[in-house]
């Protein structure tokens, strides 16, 4: 089903209610990383072109039920003052009299921003009467651009929708699911998925679900690990989870079955001890010592990783490939990075999704070498594992 994008609103002179995520990093009362703020200003700039009055919301991190000045979004809207290059108003509260009447001072092409959303508990809870609240600060016209927060059922991503004429995707948000959506529908083949991070459990319905998809799937970082010892190898103290060996061992009998690639790490770079200056040794999974534990990939398992991603015409990679905030244990994550950027140069399409592989990608200075750098980490990886949205649902079909 298509869904209403902004190109279809005709909002000159009508207040629009555009949802972003400006959940940035601050320190001090100023933003240290403006890149989410940046990846929305296509949308802002459209909807300031075509005369529209903007009233933009966001959540920022997570305030205790209540207003806290630690989590004002005052901060983002001074940072977005200086990349419109224009004053911008904020409402100190994001509903009510006051916010209401700053929206109808609005004129053709200005903007106020709100205080941040999860100042009320309502927010979360999509509290019907507060999502009213909101839509009243605009003239029937939503536009959602956060994508990184399109897999909640929050009152000012789901429940503003039910109380206004046209919901529809911002430019943000039509690419996010552009490429994603191309990649589970339609790949160019091989489609190899790159899944690495801390625990299975997190990205098994990803597995899942890519496993039906892909063509091939390499795992590493601390989710191998469940695998490889439910392949009967020695893990020491390598990160497990016990509760989920069956599964693992399902899924590696379904993909021998079905002859799909599910590739696991062969060698591994190992530790003494969970920190960064450790004895370190490189060894075969089957050589594992007792009381060591994993915390990269290996030289041979990069190699065949690297085969692997040469081939392939769309990659999905969500998750490190070891512990890759330690120096020690970097160069399997930056080595698949590298890799993904060759592929990527060779003509593959490459979606790289999740808070430390998109860090890895900007630390290697190969961002501009990725087609796709997914905003959202839980929305890609619910979308990778084939649910709905409710963000994305809720928006107005064309
Ligand atoms: P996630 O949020 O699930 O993508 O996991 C990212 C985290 O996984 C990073 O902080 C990594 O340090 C951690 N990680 C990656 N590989 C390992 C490993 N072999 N052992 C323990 N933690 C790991």
């Amino acid at each position: 089903m298509t869904k209403l994008t902004i190109n279809d609103l005709d909002p000159r002179g009508k207040r629009v209610f555009i949802r972003v995520d400006f959940n940035v990093p601050l320190k001090d009362g100023v933003v240290t990383d403006d890149t989410r703020i940046r990846e929305t200003l296509p949308t802002l700039r459209l909807a300031i072109e075509k005369g529209g009055r903007l009233v933009l919301a966001s959540h920022l991190g997570r305030p205790k039920g209540g207003p806290d000045p630690k989590y004002s979004l005052r901060p983002a809207a001074k940072k977005l003052e200086e990349l419109l290059g224009k004053p911008i108003a904020f409402a100190l509260d994001c509903v009510g009299p006051g916010a209401e009447g700053q929206s109808k001072a609005l004129r053709d092409g200005e903007v106020l921003v709100l205080e941040n959303v999860r100042f009320h508990p309502d927010e979360e809870k999509n509290d019907e009467a507060f999502s009213k609240q909101l839509a009243a600060l605009c003239d029937g016209v939503f536009v959602c651009d956060a994508f990184g927060s399109a897999h909640r059922a929050h009152a000012s991503v789901v429940g503003i929708t039910r109380f206004v004429h046209q919901a529809a995707a911002g430019l943000l948000m039509e690419k996010e699911l552009a490429y994603l959506g191309k990649a589970l529908t339609n790949p160019a083949r091989p489609f190899v998925a790159i899944l690495g991070g801390a625990k299975v459990s997190d990205k098994i319905e990803v597995v899942e679900n890519l496993m039906k998809i892909a063509d091939a799937m390499l795992i590493g970082g601390g989710m191998a690990y469940t695998f490889l010892k439910a392949d009967g190898q020695p893990i020491g103290k390598s990160l497990v989870e016990n509760d989920k060996l069956d599964l693992a061992r399902r899924l590696r009998e379904e993909a021998q079955k079905e002859k799909f690639a599910l590739l696991l790490p062969v060698d591994h770079v190992v530790g003494a001890e969970f920190k960064a200056d450790t004895a370190t040794q490189t060894v075969s999974v089957s050589a594992t010592p007792d009381g060591w534990m994993g915390l990269d990939i290996g030289p041979k398992s990069i190699e065949a990783y690297r085969q692997k991603i040469a081939s392939a015409k769309t990659i999905v990679w969500n998750g490190p490939m070891g512990v890759f905030e330690m120096p020690a244990f970097t160069k399997g994550t930056v080595e698949i990075a590298k890799a993904v950027a060759a592929a990527t140069s060779a003509g593959a399409t490459s979606i790289v999704g999740g808070g430390d592989s998109v860090a890895a990608v900007h630390r290697s200075g190969l961002a501009n070498k990725i087609s796709h750098i997914s905003t959202g980490g839980g929305a890609s990886l619910e979308f990778l594992a084939g649910r709905k949205l409710p963000g994305v649902e809720a928006l107005t079909n064309k």
